[in-house]
């Protein structure tokens, strides 16, 4: 079988004790994309063609900014300023002007790394579809999982068909698992509610202690920080 990508990471990231095992495989992918748009990637034409046509978003920005090659980050958003200076000339009617926000907004919408992360992480999607029609012991690890957050479980759903003839069979344990997970995080945030309450005050919390965290990440996913 041709994988769209190594299957170790999905191995080992599937087999952690976590809410969403893609988060854990984004936070990586997009550690090696800082990496290398500090170091190797800055120096080619092709990646500063891309980062003057899109430039980064707020987040990437400052993650970039925190790490120690800031003359790389001055480098790249310089190239960006180039391509926006232009955007800034004088308008001359509210037509204009209306077109004028727009074009910006646009221009300030996008980023390379996140479509960099997106492009990468579309292949594990791809490929965790395919380990379950080819893996042999791949569902088992499926089923221990604890399912997703929602934004990776409805990538999950769209690149289903990777599958192929076990599709069907795909679904039904992707929604099993998000289902009972989610009914998990949700006794979780309820346990928590009736904590609160006075008659329960010497009751142990339990699992309601993580209620709040692993609700973050069940609805938002991992902070990718
Ligand atoms: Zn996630
Ligand atoms: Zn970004």
């Amino acid at each position: 079988m041709n994988y769209h990508i190594d299957t170790g990471l999905i191995y080992e990231k599937f087999k952690e004790d976590c809410e969403c095992p893609l988060c854990a495989i984004q936070k990586i992918v997009q550690e090696q994309f800082l990496h290398e748009f500090l170091n190797d990637a800055v120096m080619e034409d092709n990646t500063r063609v891309k980062v003057g046509k899109k430039g980064f978003c707020a987040k990437h920005f400052d993650m970039l900014f925190k790490r120690p090659n800031k003359l790389s980050v001055a480098l790249q958003i310089g190239t960006r300023a180039e391509k926006i200076a232009p955007l800034l000339g004088k308008v001359k009617s509210a037509g204009a002007a209306k077109k004028r926000a727009k074009e910006i907004q646009v221009a300030t919408s996008d980023c390379v790394i996140c479509d960099f992360i997106e492009e990468s992480m579309t292949k594990y999607y791809k490929t965790i579809a395919q380990m379950f029609a080819h893996e042999r012991n791949f569902y088992k690890i499926l089923l221990s999982s604890k399912g997703f957050c929602l934004n990776h479980y409805a990538k999950l759903l769209e690149y289903s068909s990777f599958a192929g003839f076990m599709t069907k069979d795909y679904l039904s344990v992707l929604s099993l698992m998000q289902e009972k997970n989610f009914t998990r995080v949700q006794t979780e945030i309820k346990d928590f509610c009736d904590s609160h309450d006075y008659r329960n005050a010497y009751k142990p919390l339990g699992n309601a202690e993580n209620a709040l965290p692993h609700a973050r990440i069940k609805f938002y996913g991992e902070k990718q920080e």
